[in-house]
């Protein structure tokens, strides 16, 4: 017994993602792309709202900024 007999078809082995249909389903969420890590600290790209608070942050738009949740809107 010196070579593993099991399943050794070359090249059919499982793709990762394989499942399903289209590429594969990225983990990336909304909210981490609000965040940018620079060394050992996280910086927030997005104005969070200062009604919601931190933690809500600013969908923001051509001139200006809002917040999904209350609605507030700001001017840039
Ligand atoms: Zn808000």
């Amino acid at each position: 017994m010196a070579a593993p007999a099991k399943g050794g078809k070359p090249g059919a082995k499982p793709a990762a993602g394989a499942k399903g249909k289209g590429p594969a389903r990225k983990a990336s969420s909304k909210k981490a792309s609000c965040y940018e890590v620079s060394g050992d600290s996280l910086k927030r790209k997005n104005k969070s709202c200062p009604k919601c608070g931190p933690g809500v942050f600013m969908a923001s738009h051509k001139d200006r900024v809002t917040c999904g949740k209350c609605g507030y809107m700001e001017k840039r």
